[in-house]
């Protein structure tokens, strides 16, 4: 068997198997495991240095996912907006497929948590077909994100196979593929795989790292051969309460990503997913991250942080206020605080 295939095999899917490990209540964890499931790969499980940690938090299952009284199954209103199963059409020129119903972990904070690494994701050869039926029949449609679950736990040849038929739509101009194995198994991005992504150029990859530690050598190199590959590699972080919610530690994620090539693209606030809940900040927590962060480091370290519409509305720029006043000069903030003025140049369009 390959070494991710085994690592992947090697997962701790039960409290019991967790207890081996670490000194936890067996009885707490098991209402939030049989709700939703529990995988953490030997890799993933090896970042863990102590219990309630931030890898801990996102990974183990806590006893406050089962009543979350205030969040909703589907708070983006995917399951409504998909005109066919498993492809969700939200924005004019760009879709979302979701092909895979397996993560290499389950992240405790997932959006999809509803039905993803369950029964309740019905995935076939023949949804994915419809899929890209769907995107053929289109032309408005410039670009597919493929999520799921996480695509790259293909195969290899399944992957190939995908992407060439998506491939000879002439309409189509973008693939972005949506993962998070780069951090969660990165053993997984093999010369092979590599070989075969970089056939299907342009080809993105959006990848999503929340916290510093998840920044190891086994995780720089996966990202260094698909940047090698000549893949773009961006990064989906979520605010996490507890885990990554200050700016120390989301600029030292950020600066990190960079020196691995993964611009960071997004930061999000949490979604209402229900089972989640236990992780939103208020909203002024990543406004007041983000004014911290601008101009203080690189701009290309600096991803838009947005709030995803609940029902379906789509993302939104959450945006520090720069602006004091308008009129012949704007006059804003500066990143240090300081009042600056511009002259305008005629009148407001
Ligand atoms: C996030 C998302 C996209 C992509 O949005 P970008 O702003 O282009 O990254 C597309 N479709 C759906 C349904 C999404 O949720
Ligand atoms: S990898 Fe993505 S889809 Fe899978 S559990 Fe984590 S957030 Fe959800």
């Amino acid at each position: 068997m390959t070494y991710w295939k085994e690592i992947l095999q090697n997962s701790v899917s039960k409290p019991a198997a967790l207890a081996r490990h670490f000194n936890i209540d067996i009885n707490a964890l098991e209402p939030a495991c049989a709700s939703f499931p529990m995988r953490i790969n030997s890799y993933y499980l090896g970042l863990i240095q102590s219990v309630n940690d931030p890898i801990w938090k996102q990974a183990v299952p806590d006893p406050r996912e089962v009543n979350d009284s205030i969040c909703i199954a589907d708070p983006l209103g995917e399951e409504k907006l998909s005109p066919v199963p498993n492809l969700v059409h939200k924005y004019p020129d760009r879709v979302l497929l979701l092909i895979a119903n397996e993560c290499a972990m389950y992240c405790r904070f997932c959006t999809r948590k509803r039905k993803v690494g369950t029964a309740a994701m019905q995935i076939s050869e023949k949804s994915i077909e419809n899929g890209i039926d769907y995107i053929r029949r289109n032309p408005q449609i410039r670009e597919v994100l493929i999520s799921g679950g996480d695509p790259l736990l293909f195969s290899d040849r399944k992957l190939d196979s995908l992407l060439s038929r998506l491939r000879s739509i002439p309409s189509l101009e973008v693939i972005r593929i949506g993962s998070r194995v780069p951090c969660t198994l990165p053993m997984r991005v093999t010369e092979e795989l590599v070989n075969v992504l970089k056939k299907h150029h342009p080809l993105y990859i959006n990848t999503h790292f929340n916290h510093p530690r998840e920044l190891t050598r086994e995780a720089a190199k996966a990202c260094a051969m698909l940047a090698d590959g000549g893949i773009p590699l961006g990064c989906q972080t979520v605010l996490l309460k507890g885990v990554n919610d200050n700016a120390e530690t989301l600029k030292k994620l950020f600066l990190g990503l960079l020196r691995m090539r993964v611009k960071p693209y997004y930061l999000f606030q949490g979604d209402l997913t229900r089972g989640t809940n236990h992780f939103r900040t208020h909203t002024s927590c990543g406004i007041k991250i983000m004014r911290q962060l601008i101009g203080n480091i690189s701009g290309m370290a600096i991803p838009t942080f947005a709030l995803d519409g609940p029902g379906g509305k789509g993302k939104i720029p959450l945006t520090p206020e720069y602006i004091v006043s308008s009129g012949k000069e704007l006059s804003f903030h500066n990143y240090r605080g300081e009042l600056c003025t511009y002259p305008e140049n005629g009148d407001p369009v």
